[in-house]
């Protein structure tokens, strides 16, 4: 059988993407396949085109219960018998479906995990002939992912309650080492094929502001860079979706907002207006955009920091899948760490895991104060290693902003850690530095703290700003708990015996503090959060 007649006769294909043929082969051969591949690198084809070889049934798991019907719809345009299974069925229909499921009416049935968790259903499908289990989405499997879903869980009981046991496949665009490394031990593979596509998005244009106001910095860019073209904006909240919406519609723009306390219709209706380009800019929660295909997605704007690398790689990525050049934005700033704090605080998990998500945000936090390539800050972070240092494609590369020499600074902020005993925050340093009458920081030895007040000129966000620079450039080390504490490291020597010279962008280091008063509300949010920073850490010391 010739698999390059069936990839033109039924997708319209001359030739696989890279990755895909490896996969097809190996399963066509009877082996378990394992697909590491980037956004749009085309994982689907990778079950579909065995599927339509193989003998018997696929069965593909997935968690993308909204995009079933489309998949289905695209497959029985491509004259493909399938179908799919999920919780969006009425009784009635569902059991028409399983009769024709063991009819073998179908080639490829799209199920929900949720309903592996179904005995009664697993035993109405396990003595037909399934030739092959393809798992979708194959991060949602593990712990560590960034969206784990516990019934993915069942997924090595499905697969050996069938009488013979079918191939294996599953695909996933975010892993980590970690992350695979879990997937292949929960689901048993037997000597998998694998295709690990690199990370790296060519055609993306990543880049990291700070910006006070960000919705005006939004609308300029759409406009100048992008006025007739479709873009993502993410917000952390569904509040700030529905007001940047508002915002954005004030200022003429054709946009609509997508989150999850929205009703399914509603949320319909907007993704398809998205897609259709009935809606030039969709502003949406991260509950938008898992398995959406919309090639000519030209800019994704962060308009706060995500949790996580792997959780930002995924919704960046949703832009450029046609392969032309777009933009991804994240628009930073420091309150971004604090609402993201709250979101890991609120949301009770085990200790460990907490942990590993304060690590995970840790490593964003650096990615936004990093002056170094951010793609390979990317790529890194998945376990690469870049060929080049720099990229000369991101906005980092292509900074060509005035530096400005901040050697002395950093040897006075690295002191007063050393001088606390490297037990502390960056709160509390700051506090020091600026010579804070608090309570916690009077109760040291002041005399013995020399640095105590020697850096009373400088505004907190400046020191702020600074010390993650540090952090971000390892010559501060931070732990790994919830309320960081502040360590030197190795490198930290050089700094303090001036053998290395630490430089910043001038336009962040707005040096001395201002005498008057600010009053607009920017200030008043600075300050709140501020606050809530405080408050924060003080949980650690009190
Ligand atoms: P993923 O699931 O990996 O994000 P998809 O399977 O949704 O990606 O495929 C992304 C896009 O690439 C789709 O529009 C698909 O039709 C297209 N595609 C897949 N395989 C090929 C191929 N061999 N040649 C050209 N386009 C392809
Ligand atoms: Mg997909
Ligand atoms: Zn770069």
């Amino acid at each position: 059988m010739d698999i390059y007649k069936i990839l033109k006769t039924y997708f319209g294909y001359d030739r696989f993407k890279t990755g895909q043929e490896k996969i097809v082969k190996g399963i066509l051969e009877g082996q378990d396949a394992l697909g590491i591949m980037p956004t749009g690198g085309g994982k689907s084809l990778c079950y579909q085109l065995p599927a339509i070889v193989l003998e018997g049934v696929t069965i593909v798991i997935s968690p993308l219960i909204s995009l079933m019907k489309d998949q289905v719809d695209s497959l029985s345009e491509m004259g493909i018998t399938s179908t799919f299974i999920n919780s969006t069925l009425e009784e009635d229909i569902l059991q028409e479906r399983i009769k024709d499921i063991r009819l073998l009416k179908y080639k490829i049935i799209y199920i929900a995990p949720e309903r592996l968790e179904s005995y009664l259903f697993i035993n109405l499908i396990r003595d037909i002939d399934i030739s092959m289990v393809a798992i979708d989405e194959a991060h949602c499997i593990s712990q560590w992912g960034h969206d784990f879903r516990p019934s993915y869980r069942n997924i090595p009981k499905f697969i050996n309650s069938f009488i013979k046991r079918p191939i294996v496949s599953a695909f996933t665009a975010t892993a980590t080492k970690a992350v695979v490394e879990e997937i292949k031990t929960l689901i048993e593979f037997k000597n998998p094929v694998e295709s690990m596509i690199g990370f790296d998005r060519p055609n993306l244009f990543y880049e990291v502001r700070k910006i006070v106001n960000k919705a005006d910095f939004i609308a300029n860019f759409v406009k100048e860079t992008y006025p007739d073209e479709s873009g993502v904006i993410y917000c952390a909240t569904r509040k700030s979706v529905e007001s940047l919406t508002l915002k954005l519609r004030d200022l003429g723009f054709n946009a609509i907002g997508y989150h999850g306390g929205m009703d399914s219709e509603t949320r319909n209706t907007a993704q398809e207006s998205f897609i259709y380009n009935r809606v030039q800019i969709i502003v949406a929660t991260n509950a938008f955009g898992m398995g959406i295909d919309k090639p000519d997605v030209r800019f994704v704007i962060h308009y706060n920091m995500p949790q996580n690398m792997e959780s930002y790689y995924q919704e960046a990525g949703r832009a450029g899948r046609d392969g032309e050049k777009s933009h991804c934005i994240l628009l930073y700033s420091p309150s971004d760490i604090v609402k993201q704090k709250l979101l890991i605080q609120n949301n009770p998990v085990s200790l460990e895991r907490e942990n590993l998500l304060y690590k995970n945000l840790q490593y964003l936090v650096d990615y936004c104060h990093t002056n170094d390539c951010l793609r390979n800050d990317i790529l890194k972070y998945f376990g690469e290693n870049p060929d080049v240092e720099n990229c000369n494609n991101c906005g980092n590369c292509l900074d060509n902003s005035e530096m400005v020499d901040i050697t002395l600074e950093s040897q006075k902020i690295l002191s007063c850690i050393y001088r606390v005993g490297e037990k502390f925050g960056v709160s509390l340093i700051i506090q020091v530095l600026r010579g804070s009458k608090n309570k916690k920081v009077l109760q040291f030895d002041l005399d013995k703290i020399s640095t105590y007040g020697l850096m009373r000129e400088y505004k907190e966000q400046t020191l702020r700003e600074i010390i993650m620079t540090l952090i971000s450039r390892g010559y501060i080390i931070t732990t790994l708990d919830k309320f960081p504490v502040l360590k030197l490291s190795n490198s930290s020597k050089e700094v303090l015996k001036g053998e290395v010279k630490v430089f910043h962008k001038k336009h962040l280091m707005e040096e001395k503090k201002e005498k008057k008063v600010k009053s607009n509300i920017d200030s008043i949010m600075e300050n709140f959060d501020n606050e809530l920073f405080e408050k924060l850490r003080e949980l650690r010391y009190s």
